[in-house]
């Protein structure tokens, strides 16, 4: 009964975010409702729930981050903020460009886009963005 509250927990609490967050992240929010849960319960149920289903693990440059909306949709990731962002496109034609000597049969398509983020290029432009060390 215990574990599954706090799988509930955790499971609105991706819900409610559309951040992709990590799991340290999860783990902050989730103690604020449960204090003494431990960063392993809270990987160990993340895990549960991707097995279950009911979430879906991006992984971000060699990082877990999560992601409660099951819907198909494909990420953008900005490489100067880490932020990840949830893009609609069409998979239509994009095996077009596939080398006709391909033997494999394509069943579905995981696509990372990477760039800089909105918000990061508008940093860029007031120089917010120092190179300064
Ligand atoms: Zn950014
Ligand atoms: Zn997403």
């Amino acid at each position: 009964m215990r574990y599954s509250r706090q799988r509930e927990s955790i499971l609105s609490i991706l819900q409610a975010t559309e951040s992709h967050p990590t799991a340290d992240w999860v783990y902050d929010k989730v103690r604020r409702e449960i204090s003494n849960i431990s960063l392993g319960t809270v990987y160990r149920n993340l895990a549960q729930l991707e097995e279950m289903g009911q979430i879906r693990r991006i992984n971000a440059d060699g990082q877990s981050r999560f992601d409660a909306n099951l819907s198909p949709h494909d990420h953008f990731r900005c490489l100067t903020c880490s932020s990840i962002f949830d893009i609609h496109m069409s998979h239509d034609d994009m095996t077009a460009g596939l080398p006709a000597d391909v033997p494999f049969k394509v069943t579905g398509i995981n696509l990372e886009l990477l760039g800089v983020c909105n918000e990061c290029q508008i940093k860029e432009i007031k120089g917010e963005n120092s190179h300064v060390a």
